[in-house]
């Protein structure tokens, strides 16, 4: 396979509360997201975004992710897994080359380490902030996941290296994006038929962020992360992105799921 293409992929959901999306909002109602990520495929070697939830995890949720199922509890199965998932279109773990990190929140984490050549992208202050979280935010990052000196890595350094092209061909941008988490990271992916699709990951959890209507109900610093959306929504409007937010159980179901894709 050698088209460039976008596959959007789920994991599953995590059942939590209105207010864990929105804050201050909902008076304790359920509420239920996907865990979405993402694999383009390209010439120069395919890349998965994320990787959802760690399918190891599901055996022993708690013993897995600690107190975090007590506010976000995973409802998926092995099969939803992403190695499992990039099996059933034909692709290997030896075929791909890159897993790129949004950050390190363990409802992203799921690709590191499942994948032998891969080099592993992610911002150099995530990954350090995640071996020492805060207090608030400690629940969020699961070590094991990530906690693996063995793999590849390479690290991106902020604002230094903000629109990093990975290819060099401009089919994906990195964005540097903070505010969620100290070294968040968001995607404009640009394909030869779709054009553009901006991957805001958790820069924005729904559109009522992306609209500046809500404030999320877990950050790492309120005004990054409205200038990180305010960031994101000057460069899709100069593009002309299709938006995909990060946890959207509203938007999410009306993209192209894989086995469909975009190209
Ligand atoms: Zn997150």
């Amino acid at each position: 396979m050698s088209d460039i293409r976008l596959y959007m992929f789920q994991s599953g959901t995590q059942r939590c509360k209105v207010h864990n999306i929105r804050m201050g909002e909902g008076n304790g109602v359920d509420y239920e997201i996907p865990v979405p990520w993402f694999l383009l495929t390209h010439p120069k070697g395919h890349v998965v975004i994320d990787g959802g939830l760690a399918a190891e995890g599901l055996a022993d949720p708690r013993g897995y992710w600690g107190d975090a199922v007590d506010n976000y509890k995973p409802v998926m199965v092995e099969s939803q897994g992403c190695v499992a998932q990039l099996a059933g279109i034909g692709i290997a773990p030896e075929d791909i080359r890159l897993v790129v990190l949004s950050h390190l929140h363990s409802d992203h984490t799921g690709a590191i380490g499942r994948f032998p050549n891969a080099t592993h992208i992610v911002q150099r202050r995530e990954y350090e902030y995640a071996f020492t979280p805060d207090w608030f935010a400690a629940s969020a990052y699961v070590r094991r996941d990530f906690d693996r000196p063995e793999l590849k890595w390479q690290f991106l350094e902020g604002a230094a290296t903000d629109g990093y092209d990975l290819y060099g061909d401009g089919t994906l941008h990195m964005l540097f994006t903070p505010g969620h988490s100290v070294g968040h990271q968001s995607f404009l992916v640009n394909l030869p038929k779709s054009g553009a699709i901006l991957l805001a990951a958790d820069a924005a959890y729904t559109l009522d962020h992306w609209n500046e209507k809500a404030l999320p109900g877990f950050l790492a610093s309120a005004v990054d992360t409205v200038r990180s959306v305010q960031k994101l929504r000057a460069v899709a409007e100069q593009v002309g992105a299709m938006i995909v937010t990060g946890h959207d159980p509203e938007a999410w179901p009306r993209f192209r799921q894989a086995p469909g894709y975009y190209d």
